[in-house]
């Protein structure tokens, strides 16, 4: 949940923060990485992560359009404020990682349940949660342009967008959840809210899960789902954005164990990102301190990763005591206590929740994949994703319209649509179909030639190192799993 969101103070800045797989202790630890590097939502990027091409959010944006990975929201309309579409290309990216987090955090888990909860709540949920009383931002607004911008992400008093300094009103607190009515009257009685985040949806079902499961604490249970923000200053692309999809997992523990709960899930978490091929000198740890802290959370740290416009947040580990359970309980009038079956022992459990957006993740996932090369004299862009992420596996591709090459590539996509995903392509010069496929970040390519038609083999060009070789037609599909299961290892 909005961890800076229920903080009296702006979110502050100069926290310490540790460089991923630094042992040192929580944020209080005064070690010697402690002084090294300081977070302000802004700050610069050490140099040797700096490698980012020049506007490389423009070139993303416009990547993501071309290819089809993400779309202006009813761009014809002219769009519509921080709501983005996926494409053919980005809502296969997407689905790709939120099954691998999935299988991560349910699948490969006998601990972890999923459920999928409604998007609108009873009212009382919010109440009970705190998000009606403070899930808010501070709001100001430039006297000037009249442009309102969150307080606590302005860098000094000059308004960003028309320059004046000095002009801002006071603050005022501004609550992000959209409302709308259920039924047919609108009243204050029918109010309803689109969910802001899809933890609330995991509490109060912790009951049902637990009866119906028959699991025993300590266990978590996962939700992947849309979440709503107003957010006041949206922006950078999908970073910020008024709809977004979550990924979060709440683990209930015995109190007493939480401590050892968040250590073990925040390492868990490290474990799975960079198994995405993230970058390790973009990553780093965020622990919160003492007045960053929500006021439900005994202890959290931020998984950040160096984007071209600051190192940023893009999942939030925390442990939220029994802090919510409790709260329902108290609000909904229903035990939401464990009760131990060997010794009888009642509790309110301690939760441990990770908390990732999805669509944010993504984006890390391309900033982190784009690259501009030279290859033989000439420039090409290569999305270099995680071969399970990308969203075609892999391109076929007849060298030329004739001599049967069409047919027996046809052929071959048909019998590789079985396993993956598969794009065929016999349009302009092979030159121009690599590179559309780099773009899209598909690590193989298949060509059908004239040697194919002598003797039944292919070759298969490896996206990253471009190098060739050649299989018979009959064991390609195996040979291309083979290398995908292989990358995944
Ligand atoms: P921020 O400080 O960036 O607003 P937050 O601390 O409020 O984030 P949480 O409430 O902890 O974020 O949400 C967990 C995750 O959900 C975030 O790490 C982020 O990946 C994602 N998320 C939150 N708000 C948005 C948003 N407006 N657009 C896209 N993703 C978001």
């Amino acid at each position: 949940m909005g961890a800076t969101r229920f903080l009296p103070l702006p979110r502050a800045s100069g926290y310490p923060v540790r460089p991923v797989g630094d042992p040192s202790g929580g944020p209080d630890d005064p070690g010697p990485n402690r002084s090294e590097t300081t977070l302000s939502d802004t700050n610069e990027a050490p140099a040797a992560a700096q490698d980012y091409p020049a506007d490389l959010m423009d070139k993303l944006v416009s990547l993501c359009k071309r290819r089809g990975f993400i779309f202006q929201s009813s761009e014809i309309y002219g769009g519509v404020g921080a709501v983005y579409d996926y494409g053919p290309l980005g809502v296969e990216l997407k689905q790709n990682v939120r099954a691998s987090w999935w299988e991560e955090m349910v699948h490969r888990r006998d601990d972890v349940e999923g459920v999928d909860a409604g998007i609108l709540m009873h009212p009382d949920v919010w109440v009970a949660s705190g998000h009606v009383e403070g899930f808010t931002d501070p709001l100001v607004e430039c006297r000037n342009c009249h442009r309102r911008f969150r307080e606590d992400l302005l860098e000094s008093d000059q308004c960003p967008s028309c320059g004046m300094k000095g002009q801002f009103t006071e603050a005022r607190q501004f609550n992000l959840m959209f409302k709308t009515f259920m039924g047919a009257v609108e009243d204050s009685t029918s109010v309803v809210y689109l969910r802001p985040e899809t933890a609330q949806g995991i509490f109060v079902n912790f009951r049902n899960v637990l009866d119906s499961s028959r699991q025993k604490i300590p266990f978590g249970i996962a939700q992947v789902g849309k979440a709503f923000r107003n957010e006041i200053t949206p922006g950078n692309f999908t970073f910020r954005t008024r709809e977004f999809e979550q990924m979060e997992m709440q683990f209930f523990v015995e109190p007493g164990t939480d401590e050892e709960w968040f250590e073990t899930w925040r390492d868990r978490r490290v474990a799975w990102v960079k198994s995405l091929g993230i970058r390790e000198d973009r990553l780093r740890l965020h622990p919160h301190g003492p007045d960053e802290l929500a006021h439900y959370a005994k202890d959290a740290v931020d998984l950040e990763y160096l984007l071209p416009f600051g190192w940023k947040e893009f999942e939030g580990i925390h442990n939220r005591t029994d802090f919510d359970l409790t709260a329902h309980q108290e609000k909904s009038g229903k035990k939401l206590e464990y009760v131990e079956a060997h010794s009888g022992k009642r509790f309110v459990p301690s939760v441990i929740e990770t908390s990732i957006g999805l669509d944010r993740l993504v984006l890390v996932l391309l900033a982190n994949a784009y690259h501009e090369e030279e290859v033989e004299g000439e420039s090409r862009v290569v999305l270099r994703l995680h071969p399970k992420l990308a969203p075609i596996k892999a391109a076929v591709f007849p060298l030329v319209k004739k001599d049967g090459m069409p047919e027996i590539a046809r052929e071959i996509e048909e019998d590789l649509r079985r396993s993956m995903t598969v794009f065929y392509d016999e349009s302009g010069s092979i030159g121009r179909r690599y590179r559309r496929q780099d773009e899209a970040g598909t690590p193989f390519c298949i060509t059908v030639d004239g040697q194919t038609v002598e003797d039944g083999t292919v070759t298969v060009r490896d996206r990253d190192t471009l190098e060739q070789v050649r299989v018979p037609a009959g064991e390609l599909r195996a040979h291309l799993l083979e290398r995908l299961a292989g990358a995944d290892s």
